[in-house]
């Protein structure tokens, strides 16, 4: 179903893509972390570089927005057509990484402690979050229901074990600041 579209379904994502960065940018977000090193991936959560390097752990649940979306936008517009539903997601996708780096939802993360150093996203690991959300979504087109709901459960549970996180929890914090779990 992907193939289908081809390239067609690329130019807009793009523009996507980079209508997001030239959000971020005039929010005045840095390009990259500010240490300097291009190491493309930060595994430390507490530490200065997370969410300022392209890949984190917080990848992942960037991964489950996609799973999310498709599952969302196939309830929502079952007959919509794929590359569309595609697009809204990027969209929702690029939406979600401005919130995320508005002061208002950077304060209220700073709250909680494991993101006491939160002070947004570079604009490397925003396009990084927004890869991370197409994937999600080709995975869940491409996947039986029971292995998208597998991913999810799966990676939910890997992130809780490896960094005490997760995308419920990002997402109960986000609603709750300072009462972490
Ligand atoms: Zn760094």
């Amino acid at each position: 179903m992907l193939r289908e579209s081809g390239a067609a379904m690329v130019w807009p994502a793009l523009l996507i893509v980079l209508a997001m960065v030239v959000a971020l940018t005039v929010m005045g977000q840095p390009l990259w972390c500010a240490c300097g090193s291009w190491a493309p991936w930060s595994d430390d959560i507490h530490s200065a570089h997370n969410s300022q390097h392209l890949v984190d752990p917080y990848f992942f649940t960037h991964i489950l927005h996609g799973v999310l979306f498709y599952a969302l936008l196939k309830l929502l517009w079952p007959r919509l057509a794929l590359a569309r539903r595609f697009w809204l997601a990027l969209s929702l996708e690029a939406v979600w990484e401005l919130v995320e780096n508005s002061d208002l939802v950077i304060d209220r993360f700073r709250q909680t402690t494991v993101s006491m150093h939160y002070h947004g996203d570079s604009i490397a690991n925003s396009v990084g979050d927004l890869l991370a959300c197409a994937a999600g979504f080709g995975a869940a087109a491409s996947l039986p229901v029971w292995g998208s709901v597998a991913l999810v459960l799966g990676t939910e549970l890997v992130l809780y074990l490896w960094i005490k996180d997760s995308l419920f929890l990002v997402i109960w914090a986000l609603f709750f600041p300072g009462k972490p779990q």
